[in-house]
């Protein structure tokens, strides 16, 4: 049977057709008719059936370590917050939610606390990825809008990407924006970031500025405008008001090219062209993501950007506008609802008159919350202190994705109850829960999202769930219903669909731009029927609305967009004689999040397999570190062992580390451990991209493979690990520090004798290996970093039924696989084309990434990979001129 629903990674939210089988899945292609990607699905997307593993799932619920069934555990929860909120009061509970969660399941975990627990210490990890754009959009245009849609991508004359590596981030609007280049080869693409990344690759000007230079930047391009006499008066006048405040702050900051260009860090020449440029094309959309959000000025960032497009009037017009790429599948739905703490739903908030009045009275609402909740920093912060005694966490993995995540960990350790609902059983965060409680996960779960350019799309739910695993409305409907609550009798998701569309179109009459009213009476049939759709969607607009903004009407009390005058500032984490280097943090290309679910997939560990760190190639001789070599990441705070990637594109005093890595999948991967608890003071989006460390080499004194079908028993025994699921084992690089005098009596003492083993004269590489029957239980090769033979051919020995050949066992021992080329890193994952290959085409006179997919199909899948594609080109050519 085909099944239509939407991909659960990234924001721009494509269409996904899925062939079921019963209770799984076989095959996952993209929906040609979705209007976000066209059939078009990245390597997450197009492995999304690999990673529905039943392994790792949570299927049952406990309480204090023993398993229950569902009263059970409902009782407790319910129990658990009413006698907290009757002891402490109600600002003594928390929920913590994720942009993970659908729109229905966002909209009862916001009604139950704010109108119902009484607080509004509701946050999610979306304060990690969008709250500086809430901030900007509501300053500037007096509601969260997003005012364009991925169409105005094709129809613009030049495309400004800041702080946004959309090629590994939003892989399939890069695509876009390459097939829109590739049309249009006047179409300008400029990329501003700190680091040389895969989005480069499209780039005509790249502008590797000083990290923390964003609102500078723009508020010097907004001085520009005006001395060019290249303004929007007309514009300016009628649909705007405060220019002439923000022009004379834009103004302290200056324009002038070699003082900006000395302070950002740039070239007079490159600046100039890129200013220059800017004010000579009408059709300029400007992307940003989480490089501009996630600054202790994120906020101001952002407006900074708004402001150019408002001196132009370059906005709500088909081309032209400010566009924040949103980085998860739901984080503009959990806006919709009011899922972060300053928020109150259906895009009121706290501070509008009759604001708490209207909800409450929508909601019947007996006990509502009257200002604003906790952001997730301060919330942990609490807890810490011990203010919050009771803490719900949904869908997200704090542990790892907070700042300070060892400050994070200590909080819910202390906390008195701490409730977790959850896919996954291991996580770092399900380690410290109380009550358990099992989740359904992509294709049981069924709802809404919301999508980069407004557009709502069903997450359908095509196979049962697993085990006792319950969505999380009705977990929540429950909990609600059992401490007396009305108002939580839902028996479907159309239900809670129909009363959130119903919210949003409640007094509004126009006043507010979130309104999906047209749904309020919807069916089943229809809610399953519902085709993706863009808000708002109204009587007036049933076919939803592409743009916003397009008569010039914003949603102030004047209708008149605000200038925000922007007075840049430095970054509040400066480098120190003990944390010399800047720490930028962000994804990679195929990981999501804290790998809970890319991690069930060994396909997308082929790219990168241990945790990393980039830096620059004079920092790494500085510090003594070779490519590969296994390095500590530190600061006063925390640590981070990761390999070295010695990278020219990295800005020399930098380095790049990926957020993904756990500590279920690495001995020290938690990036966060190391950013410091500072937030931008509007929005309390924490500053993860601007950090300080520093980097040095850990030296062990061996490095060994353990490849087992079984349990990892020597993890403990290791100063460095990291975990690499593989199809038929799962393979462990492990690094001591301290040497090892004997590895025979070593691995008896851990693993037990060996059935084969063999040692070379000098005794620094062995190889033993362990079998369970006939067949090989485990692996243990010592050798150096270099020396590995295939991974996947020693995988594949764990797939034979039958007893090992004596060759196998020879070839095990000598560690060197006859039959099986190594393919070096995995480039492009669909056809499983490695590094070696592309170098040798390359070698073979394939002088672009077009020629290489000719030649080895690379690249023409997906296209995830075609940046790295052409960057391989690009280094071989550099080299030989
Ligand atoms: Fe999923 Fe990739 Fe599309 Fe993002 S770009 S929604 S990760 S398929």
């Amino acid at each position: 049977m085909k099944g239509l629903t939407t991909c659960p990674y990234c924001g721009v939210g494509c269409g996904v057709e899925v062939n079921v089988q019963g209770s799984s899945m076989d095959k996952v292609r993209g929906d040609k008719q979705h209007p976000a990607n066209f059939g078009r699905l990245c390597v997450k997307g197009s492995s999304l059936h690999e990673t529905l593993s039943h392994e790792g799932r949570l299927t049952v619920p406990s309480v204090d370590g023993q398993t229950v069934d569902w009263p059970e555990a409902l009782d407790e929860v319910a129990k658990r917050f009413k006698s907290t909120i009757e002891e402490h009061g109600s600002d003594s509970v928390a929920f913590y939610l994720s942009g993970q969660l659908l729109t229905e399941d966002y909209y009862v975990a916001n009604k139950l606390i704010k109108g119902y627990m009484g607080t509004a210490n509701v946050d999610t990890n979306s304060r990690l990825c969008m709250a500086s754009s809430v901030v900007g959009h509501k300053r500037a245009f007096g509601s969260d809008t997003v005012p364009c849609c991925y169409e105005d991508l094709d129809l613009a004359d030049m495309l400004v990407l800041v702080g946004s590596n959309a090629a590994w981030n939003h892989p399939i609007l890069f695509q876009q924006m390459q097939a829109a280049k590739k049309r249009n080869p006047n179409l300008k693409v400029v990329v501003i970031d700190p680091r040389k990344t895969a989005t480069c690759d499209l780039a005509d000007l790249h502008l590797a500025f000083k990290p923390g230079s964003d609102a500078r930047l723009f508020c010097s391009l907004l001085a520009y405008i005006a001395k060019q006499g290249a303004l929007n008066t007309d514009y300016i006048e009628a649909s705007t008001q405060g220019f002439e405040a923000a022009l004379e702050k834009a103004k302290e900051v200056g324009c002038d090219f070699d003082e900006m260009a000395a302070a950002c860090d740039l070239d007079a020449g490159d600046l100039a062209q890129f200013f220059n440029d800017y004010v000579a094309t009408e059709k300029v959309i400007t992307i940003y993501s989480q490089g501009v959000n996630q600054s202790a000025s994120g906020s101001n960032n952002v407006n900074a950007i708004i402001n150019c497009h408002l001196a132009t009037g370059r906005i709500g017009k088909p081309g032209m506008g400010p566009f924040s790429f949103t980085g998860q599948p739901n984080a503009m739905g959990g806006r919709e609802v009011g899922g972060l703490a300053n928020q109150l739903a259906a895009h009121m908030d706290f501070k509008t008159p009759g604001a708490i009045d209207r909800v409450q009275r929508f909601w019947n609402a007996p006990n509502m919350a009257q200002q604003d909740g906790l952001k997730a920093v301060d919330l942990f912060n609490a807890m810490d202190e011990g203010k919050i005694k009771a803490v719900w966490i949904m869908a997200t993995n704090p542990v790892v994705s907070l700042p300070d995540a060892d400050l994070v960990k200590r909080a819910l350790e202390k906390c008195e109850t701490v409730v977790v609902s959850e896919c996954v059983a291991n996580t770092d965060t399900t380690q410290v829960a109380d009550i358990l409680l099992p989740a359904t996960g992509w294709s049981e779960k069924d709802g809404t999202v919301t999508n980069s350019e407004r557009r709502i799309s069903r997450q359908r739910g095509l196979i049962p769930s697993l085990g006792m695993a319950r969505h999380d409305w009705w977990i929540m409907s429950e909990v609600a219903q059992r401490m007396g609550y009305e108002g939580f009798d839902y028996s479907h998701p159309y239900e809670i669909f129909a009363e959130h569309a119903q919210l949003s179109g409640f007094e509004n009459n126009g006043s507010r731009d979130f309104d999906i009213s047209y749904f309020s009476d919807i069916t089943r049939e229809d809610f399953d029927k519902l085709k993706p759709i863009q808000w708002p969607v109204t009587a007036d607009a049933p076919e939803g609305t592409a743009r916003m903004f397009t008569d010039g009407k914003f949603f102030t009390p004047s209708k008149k967009a605000n200038f925000v005058p922007v007075s840049p500032s430095a970054p509040v984490q400066q480098p120190n004689k003990l944390a010399p280097l800047i720490m930028n943090t962000g994804r990679i290309r195929d990981q999501w999040h804290t790998m809970t679910r890319t991690g069930n997939a060994p396909r997308l560990f082929q790219h990168r397999q241990e945790p990393f760190v980039e830096l620059h190639p004079r920092d790494a001789v500085s510090r003594n570190i070779a490519e590969g070599d296994l390095v500590k990441v530190f600061n006063q705070q925390g640590r981070y062992v990761a390999r070295a990637r010695i990278e020219e594109g990295q800005r020399k005093g930098e380095v790049f580390v990926p957020m993904h890595w756990n500590d279920m999948f690495a001995s020290n991967g938690r990036m966060s451990t190391l950013v410091e608890k500072v937030t931008d003071p509007f929005s309390g989006q924490p500053e993860s991209k601007h950090a300080i460390c520093d980097v040095a080499a850990l030296a062990p004194a061996w490095e060994a493979w353990f490849i087992t079908r079984s349990d990892a028993k020597l993890l403990e025994k290791a100063d460095y690990w990291a975990k690499i699921p593989k199809s038929n084992s799962c393979l462990y690089h492990i690094a001591g520090v301290d040497g090892v005098e004997a590895w025979p009596a070593w691995c008896a003492d851990h693993l037990g004798a060996p059935e084969i083993e063999m040692q070379d004269g000098s005794g620094k590489r062995y190889r033993a290996a362990g079998f369970d029957g006939d067949r090989l239980d485990w692996v243990l090769l010592v050798l150096p970093y270099k020396e590995y033979p295939s991974a996947d051919w020693l995988d594949s020995l764990f797939a034979k039924e039958e007893p090992l050949s004596e060759l196998d066992r020879q070839m095990l021992l000598t560690a060197t696989d006859v039959d099986v080329e190594d393919p070096g890193t995995i480039i492009c994952s669909c056809f499983q084309v490695g590094s070696y290959a592309i170098e040798d085409a390359i070698a073979a006179g394939c002088n672009s990434a077009e020629a290489l997919g000719k030649k080895l199909k690379c690249g023409t899948n997906c296209g995830s990979c075609l940046p790295e594609l052409s960057a391989m080109v690009d280094a071989v050519h550099a080299k030989a001129s």
